[in-house]
Formats: structure tokens, C-alpha cells, sequence
């Protein structure tokens, strides 16, 4: 029992201790209560749930901030798009929308403005628009057929510089009160006047040079990628095309309408010795050590190979075997190229692919040959005989380049733009498409090109005036062994260091060096004497 009771006194004693504890705990609870900085405290307690809940918030509100901030974020990254997507458009694209001649808004301005001239650089009029008492409009080409599928027509879809520039043409940038006043008296703006990179003095000796054949001649500036002369033929009056159109788009031999410059696709000939030496030079560093004895033919499997007329160039080195135009050596040289390597480097040189140039409706080249095609086939395609199909405007781009050092510029034929004052409206400035070979290659190449000139078959290019570069070319397309396409591809510079590129080509003709060289020396003649 007394244990019992120590028990429950001690237990009873705890009691009372704890109770004073706890008594003493409130007291001083209550003291903390009456302190101030007690009730800071407590404030600062209340404060931090006080924080909790605004931390929620805040946190609410961040993510509120941040979908804000998203959103407009969007919306100005939308906004710059669009306005970069205008300034382009304006810029770049807004012509060639506008210039579609089934655009209703050219068609307002062909009713509101008198269709601009064409001139040539050299300021001779290409075409214009006659304006008769009764207000009746007829588009004028004073030179007639000379430059057909330059200028090109007005009507029926357009061509030509006439479809290039078509907004240009009709778009009238007059002094602003002279454009008031037509309006205010009912009268028509004039367009503003197209001038084209063509050069009429060259124009003509081209177009002269080409004389009765069917053909092409393209001459390009190297260093900017102006296009001097451009000529096709057969050709036609665009100022007749209306008359004759029914007869021109039936014909389908005569192909009247088709510019060969830039659509035409001929065998090159041995103007493709060109492409075969570049390739070898690419796969053979030391390909000045390469030597051939010709003894006027080769033989391949049962295929036998014959150097032009059967002629036996003797022992050549690589220069000599690309000045003789030597097909056998050039065979030798193909069967020992890598076939795969040849073909990345011809399409490297723009074949099988649309040209780099503002000229529209441009023919692509054709270059096929595979690793498994049969050796003759690959000797024939080395010599430019085989199925390679090329335009003009590619071999000239081609000897542009190498005369350029490689570096190749984009052909075009508008230079600029200018009102009925001849201020100036818009300038088309050139633009380099990039080093189409390098220049060490460039370099080695005009050192052969010069040596067909000085001692191959384009000695006829030989002058005082200028040193002529370039690869005479014979391309069969009959069975008939007098009528070839007669090929000369190069360029020429003077001691001022001008130059021009040029490829001319003439149907149905004979050897290269009897018509196309004679006919290129005109051109040349005509550049340097001006
Ligand atoms: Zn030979």
C-alpha cells in the first residue's frame, strides 16, 4: 500500500511539477503575447503563411506571366515572319507574280500605260510602241528578225525580254505631275524603257556571222555574265508573229519559235574534249606526263576509233593530243577515267541540271555513262559522240567561266530599268553562281585553249588585236559525212584584259574549223574594234 502511495505521491507530485511547468509556459506565453516585438513575431508567423498563400499566387501568377509571355512571344515572332515575308515578296517575288500576264492588274496597267521600249546597251531602239492619231498601238521592231528570239513578242504568251520584263514594260515611273496630268486628262503613262545587257555591234556581226545556217551564237561578258549577242536561227519578225503564228506552231521541222542559244540540245563534238581533259586533270595529278602515238585510228574491241579524217597525229603529249583534237588519244584518255568520278564531275560542270542563269526556259544538258557500258560507248562519249546532248548557253557559260578563273557569273540579259527622262528605276546587278572549277584548273585550261589557236585547229582565230582561247568541234548527226554541226566554244581577251565568251554552233554545215571559227572571228573582230 505504501508503495502503492509512494506511487501515487510521486505520481501526484510529477503532476504538480508538470502542471508548473505548464503554468510557467502560459505565463510566459502570455508575457510574449503582451511584448511587441512578440506580436512582430507572431505577425512574422502570420507572414509566412501569408507568404505560402501569396507564393501560390505568385506562382499562378508566374505561370500566368509565362503563357503571356508565350503568347506574345508568338504573335511577334508571326509578326516579324510575315513582315520579312512581305519585304521578300515585294522584293522578289511580287515581279514575277505581277509580270504573269493573266494577272488582272497587268492587264489594268497595259489599259493605263503605253507599253515601254527595249533598247540595247549601246541605246539602239529593239522595240517600241507606235501610237497612231486615232490612240490605236502597234508594237514596233525596228531591226526585225536580228533579234526574234531575244526581244521576243508581245502576244500569244510572250517571249523573250517582252515576257521577262512584261510588268517593267508597264509599269511607268514618269515624273510625278507628268503622271497627274495624263491621268487627270484621260491620257496614258508612258512604260518604262527596258535597256538589255546585248550589245547591237556584236548582235549584228553574230547574227551576220551565222548568214544563211541554222544555228545559234551566244557571247557572255565573263566577268559579270552580260549576255552581248544572243542569236538563233531560223528565225522570225516578232513584229509578224500574229500573221505567221498558225504557220510557226505547225511546223514542227522548222521549230521557228524555239531559241537554240538556250533550248537547243546538240551532240558537242569535240567541244566536249573540254569536259574529258577537265576530268583527267581532276583525276590525275600528273597528268602532263600523259603521251599517245596516233597512228589515225584505235582500236576497241571490235569498234575502231579514226581521228578526223583519218589522220595520223603522230606521238602527242596532252597539250598537243587536245590541240590536234585527237580522238584516239582522247579515247585512251576516257577508257582510263574513273566512269562514276566522270559523271559527279560533269554534273559538278552543270550537266543534267537546270543552268544558273536569269534566262528563262533553259534546256538542261544531257551527260550519261555508266561503269558497265561498254568501252566503246565510253571512248565515243570521251570524244563528245557518244548520247551527250548540250546547249549552247552551257558551253558558253562553261568557256565564261574558265576565262573568269573559274569563277562562273549568271548569264542575263536586263540590265536596267530607266523612265521616260532615262533616270534610272532598277538596276539587275550581276550575281556569281560560284568557282565552277578552280582556278589553277582555269588557268591550265586557257593555257590549252590558247594552244588550239595558236598551234591547233582554230588557227584561223589567230590576231593582232586579241589572243582567241578555245575547242573547235565536229559533231555528225546524219550519215551523211558532209553535213555536221560545226562547233567553235571559247573566248577572247584584248591587253586591257576585256573579254567575251562565245559559243557558236551552225547545223548542217561541215567542220568546225571551216565554219564556226571563221564565223567566231567576225564576232571577236566586231568586240575588239569598238
Ligand atoms: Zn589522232
Amino acid at each position: 500500500m505504501t508503495r502503492q502511495n509512494d506511487n501515487y505521491k510521486s505520481v501526484d507530485v510529477m503532476d504538480l511539477n508538470d502542471r508548473r511547468d505548464l503554468d510557467a509556459k502560459n505565463r510566459r506565453q502570455s508575457t510574449r503575447t503582451r511584448n511587441p516585438r512578440n506580436n512582430n513575431m507572431n505577425r512574422n508567423r502570420r507572414n509566412v503563411n501569408d507568404f505560402y498563400d501569396e507564393g501560390l499566387k505568385a506562382k499562378r501568377g508566374k505561370n500566368l506571366n509565362k503563357e503571356f509571355a508565350i503568347i506574345t512571344y508568338s504573335f511577334l515572332i508571326l509578326f516579324i515572319c510575315l513582315t520579312g515575308y512581305l519585304i521578300y515578296f515585294v522584293q522578289f517575288e511580287s515581279e514575277d507574280f505581277i509580270n504573269n500576264s493573266y494577272n488582272p492588274r497587268i492587264a489594268h496597267l497595259a489599259e493605263t500605260t503605253i507599253r515601254g521600249d527595249i533598247i540595247s546597251s549601246d541605246g539602239e531602239v529593239l522595240a517600241t510602241t507606235q501610237v497612231d492619231d486615232a490612240g490605236n498601238e502597234t508594237r514596233v521592231y525596228p531591226f526585225g528578225n536580228m533579234y526574234a528570239h531575244l526581244v521576243g513578242y508581245s502576244i500569244n504568251g510572250m517571249s523573250g525580254i517582252e515576257q521577262e520584263a512584261n510588268y517593267n514594260l508597264l509599269r511607268s515611273n514618269s515624273f510625278f505631275l507628268t503622271k497627274l496630268f495624263n491621268e487627270t486628262a484621260g491620257k496614258k503613262n508612258h512604260g518604262d524603257t527596258v535597256v538589255s545587257t546585248v550589245d547591237s555591234r556584236i548582235q549584228s556581226a553574230a547574227y551576220n556571222a551565222l548568214g544563211g545556217n541554222d544555228g545559234a551564237v551566244i557571247a557572255i561578258e565573263p566577268s559579270t555574265g552580260k549576255v552581248l549577242a544572243m542569236v538563233s536561227k531560223p528565225d522570225y519578225d516578232p513584229g509578224n508573229i500574229a500573221a505567221n503564228w498558225d504557220r510557226y506552231i505547225s511546223d514542227e521541222d522548222s521549230s521557228v519559235l524555239l531559241n537554240r542559244a538556250t533550248q537547243g540540245l546538240y551532240a558537242p563534238g569535240s567541244t566536249f574534249k573540254m569536259v574529258t581533259l577537265m576530268s583527267y586533270m581532276n583525276q590525275n595529278s600528273h597528268y602532263d606526263s600523259f603521251e599517245f602515238d596516233c597512228n589515225g585510228s584505235y582500236d576497241i574491241g571490235d569498234y575502231s576509233m579514226h581521228c578526223y579524217n583519218g589522220k595520223a597525229h603522230g606521238h602527242e603529249n596532252l597539250l598537243e593530243a587536245f590541240g590536234n583534237s585527237c580522238n584516239c588519244a582522247f579515247s585512251e584518255i576516257g577508257l582510263g577515267l574513273n566512269i562514276n568520278d566522270f559523271g559527279v564531275f560533269s554534273n559538278k560542270l552543270l550537266f543534267n541540271q537546270t543552268l544558273p542563269t536569269k534566262l528563262s526556259n533553259t534546256a538542261k544538258s544531257r551527260f550519261n555513262l555508266n561503269a558497265d557500258d561498254a568501252d566503246s560507248t565510253i571512248a565515243q562519249t570521251a570524244i563528245g559522240q557518244g548520247e551527250t546532248m548540250v546547249s549552247p548557253l552551257h558551253m558558253a557559260m562553261l568557256a565564261s567561266a574558265i576565262a573568269n578563273d573559274g569563277l562562273l557569273m549568271e548569264p542575263y540579259v536586263i540590265d536596267h530599268t530607266q523612265n521616260d527622262q532615262n533616270k534610272p528605276v532598277k538596276n539587275f546587278k550581276p550575281s556569281a553562281y560560284g568557282q565552277l572549277i578552280d582556278s589553277q584548273m582555269a588557268s591550265k585550261m586557257r593555257e590549252y585553249m590558247r594552244y588550239v589557236v595558236t598551234d591547233g585547229t582554230g588557227s584561223a582565230l589567230n590576231s593582232d588585236a586579241y589572243a582567241a582561247y578555245g575547242k573547235t568541234g565536229t559533231a555528225d548527226f546524219s550519215s551523211n559525212v558532209n553535213e555536221n554541226h560545226s562547233w567553235f566554244v571559247g573566248f577572247a581577251e584584248d591587253w586591257t584584259g576585256r573579254k567575251i565568251a562565245v559559243a557558236v554552233i551552225m547545223e548542217g554545215v561541215s567542220s568546225g574549223n571551216s565554219y564556226a571559227v571563221p564565223a567566231t572571228k567576225q564576232i571577236f573582230d566586231a568586240y575588239f574594234t569598238y
